[in-house]
C-alpha cells in the first residue's frame, strides 16, 4: 500500500474550508492594497536559490530538493518564493514599465525539512513583494497588511518582532567585529557555524544551536543615523495604525542583501514552530539576480501554520444546516424513476440547489444516514410511487416534517426558501 511521503499529507474538510478561505482573504486584501497576482514555476534552475537565498543558509544547504532533469539541467523545487518573482521581475523588465510594482503569490514550497507539528516538507505560503520603494513607508505597509490578513481571518493572539539589520554601511564593522569574536570561540561552535563563521557570520546570530552563546558575546550593532532613522518612522507607522510590537535584536537575517526592517509575526497557540510569516527589506537582491539596482521588500506568511493557530484559538463549531440543499434518497425506485429523480436533481442543480446523492442502490436506512452526514436540510425521495404520480415526497431534515409536491413546487421551496 502506499502511503503519502513523509512530510507530505493530504488535507480534508473542514481544513481544505479555512485553506480556502485564508487564500480568498489575501485575494481580496491584495487587490485593495494594489498587488497583482502571480505564479510561478514550481521549479526553477537551482543556482537561482543558490544565488538568490544564500549559498550558507540551511535551505540552499539542507534543505532543497535538488535533480537532474533530462537535458541534464540542475533544477529545485521552489523552497520559498521571493527569488522566483525576483527573477521574473529581472527576466520581463517590470522595473522598466512600472516604478512600483507589487506582486503577490500563493504557492506550495518544498524543504526537506526534518517534518514535525507544523513543519512539513510541502507547504504553502502566500508571500507579497514590493520592488521599486526604498522607503519606511512600504516596510510599514507590507508589516500592516500580513497583520490585517491575519485578523481578518480572524486570529487574535499574535505577536509582532521587529529588528532592523542596518545596511552594508553599518553591517560592515559590525561584521569584522564579529568574525573576530566567533574565530576566538570557533571550538565551541557547531560544525555548521565553523563553516560559516567567515562566509557569513551574521547567520551564527540565529543558529539554532549557537545563537545563545554567540550572541552573550557578540559585540553590540549600532545603526548607522540614516538606518536608525529608517527604523523609527516604520515603528511610528506601525503606531499610527495601532500595531504593537516588540523590538527583537536577535532577528536577523544573516544575508547581505537584507538591509535593514526585518520582521516576524508568531501564534503563541502553535508552541515550537510558531512562526506564521516573516519578511523584510532586501534591497540587494535584484541587483544580485542580474537586475538593476532595486529596493525591494516583502514577507511569506505559512498558510498550514495559520490555518492550525486558526483552529487552536477556535476550534470550529458544527457547520450550519445546508439551507439550500437536499439530499436525493430513491425509495424502492425503478430505473424510470431513477431517471426521473436524476433530472430534477440536474434542473434543481441548474437554479443554484445544491443536490447530493448515493448509489440508488443503496438501502433506504444508508441513504438517510447520508443524507443526515451531508448537511443537507431536506430529502428528496423518490420511488415508483412518485414517479408515477410524477410527485416528489419531500422530507425536512431538521423537524422531519414532510410534504408531498410537484416538481414546480420542489423548484420553487428550494430555489427561494423562506
Ligand atoms: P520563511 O520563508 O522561512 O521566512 O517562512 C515564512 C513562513 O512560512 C514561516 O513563518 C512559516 O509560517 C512558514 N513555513 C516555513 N517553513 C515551513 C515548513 N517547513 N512547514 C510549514 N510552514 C513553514
Amino acid at each position: 500500500m502506499f502511503q503519502a511521503v513523509r512530510g507530505t499529507r493530504d488535507i480534508f474538510s473542514p481544513l481544505v474550508e479555512e485553506y480556502v478561505r485564508l487564500e480568498a482573504i489575501a485575494r481580496r486584501l491584495a487587490a485593495q492594497w494594489g498587488f497583482g497576482e502571480i505564479r510561478i514555476p514550481t521549479f526553477e534552475e537551482a543556482g537561482l536559490f543558490k544565488r538568490g537565498v544564500g549559498e550558507t543558509t540551511d535551505i540552499v544547504e539542507k534543505e532543497m530538493y535538488v535533480f537532474e532533469d533530462r537535458g541534464e539541467r540542475q533544477l529545485a523545487l521552489r523552497p520559498e518564493g521571493t527569488a522566483s518573482v525576483v527573477r521574473s521581475y529581472v527576466e520581463n523588465n517590470m522595473h522598466q514599465k512600472e516604478k512600483n510594482c507589487r506582486l503577490f503569490y500563493v504557492a506550495n514550497m518544498f524543504r526537506a525539512e526534518r517534518p514535525q507539528a507544523g513543519r512539513y516538507r510541502e507547504f504553502e505560503q502566500v508571500g507579497f513583494e514590493v520592488f521599486g520603494d526604498p522607503g519606511p513607508l512600504a516596510d510599514a505597509e507590507i508589516i500592516t497588511l500580513a497583520w490585517e490578513i491575519f485578523k481578518s481571518f480572524g486570529l487574535s493572539d499574535l505577536r509582532l518582532s521587529l529588528n532592523s539589520i542596518g545596511c552594508p554601511e553599518c553591517r560592515g564593522p559590525y561584521r569584522e567585529k564579529l568574525e573576530t569574536v566567533l574565530a576566538q570561540m570557533i571550538s565551541q561552535l557547531c560544525e555548521d557555524c565553523q563553516n560559516r563563521h567567515q562566509k557569513n557570520p551574521l547567520r551564527c546570530l540565529d543558529c539554532k544551536k549557537c545563537s545563545e552563546k554567540v550572541r552573550a558575546q557578540a559585540p553590540a550593532f549600532q545603526l548607522c543615523a540614516a538606518c536608525q532613522a529608517h527604523a523609527r518612522i516604520v515603528e511610528d507607522l506601525l503606531g499610527a495604525c495601532g500595531l504593537t510590537f516588540v523590538n527583537d535584536p536577535s532577528l536577523v537575517r544573516g544575508l547581505d542583501y537584507y538591509t535593514r526592517t526585518v520582521f516576524e509575526i508568531s501564534s503563541p497557540v502553535l508552541g515550537s514552530q510558531s512562526a506564521v510569516c516573516g519578511g523584510g527589506r532586501y534591497d540587494g537582491l535584484v541587483e544580485l539576480l542580474g537586475g538593476p539596482a532595486t529596493p525591494a521588500t516583502g514577507f511569506a506568511l505559512g498558510v498550514d501554520r495559520v490555518v492550525e493557530a486558526r483552529f487552536k484559538e477556535k476550534p470550529p463549531a458544527s457547520p450550519p444546516l445546508k439551507e439550500q440543499a437536499a439530499f436525493l434518497v430513491f425509495v424502492k425506485a425503478g430505473p424510470k424513476a431513477v431517471e426521473y429523480g436524476f433530472g430534477l436533481a440536474q434542473r434543481l442543480r441548474q437554479k443554484g440547489v445544491s443536490v447530493f446523492c448515493s448509489s440508488a442502490t443503496d438501502s433506504i436506512k444508508s441513504q438517510m444516514r447520508q443524507a443526515g452526514k451531508s448537511g443537507a436540510k431536506y430529502a428528496l425521495m423518490i420511488g415508483d410511487d412518485e414517479f408515477s404520480k410524477k410527485q416528489v415526497l419531500l422530507k425536512n431534515l431538521q423537524d422531519s416534517s414532510q410534504a408531498t409536491l410537484s416538481p414546480e413546487e420542489v423548484m420553487t421551496r428550494l430555489a427561494s426558501p423562506c
